[in-house]
């Protein structure tokens, strides 16, 4: 296995509007209602419904709502603490740090072909 490079982060950009499950498949993390963020394991979605699967093996079901409290706590990146269990890694919190989400900048998470259609 080769050596994990150490990498600096450069600020990224999300749009406000991005889809939640969109998001949560990039960032692969989860704000309970406690404010503990987990990291995510996996994700089974099913409509506009998902399950996620966290690390310490707690499941939440969640809605693809961009204004759901989670997608909020998201975007502000508001929680109290980090689930010891989960051990997210540091470079991955690095990177939610450096992400920062607009109102008219940034990626809309949009695979090639809803790029083309958005234009
Ligand atoms: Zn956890």
């Amino acid at each position: 296995m080769a050596p994990e490079k150490v990498i600096k982060h450069s600020k990224r950009y999300y749009r406000k509007r991005v889809e939640l499950f969109r998001l949560i498949d990039k960032i692969k993390l989860w704000p309970s209602r406690k404010g503990v963020l987990h990291g995510i394991k996996s994700i089974e979605k099913n409509g506009s419904m998902a399950t996620l699967t966290t690390h310490c093996n707690r499941t939440f079901t969640i809605n693809d709502s961009r204004s759901s409290r989670a997608a909020r706590w998201l975007r502000n990146k508001w929680f109290m603490g980090v689930c010891g269990k989960c051990g997210i890694p540091d470079w991955k919190l690095d990177k939610y740090n450096s992400t920062h989400f607009r109102r008219r900048q940034g990626s809309l998470l949009l695979n090639d072909e809803e790029f083309k259609r958005a234009g």
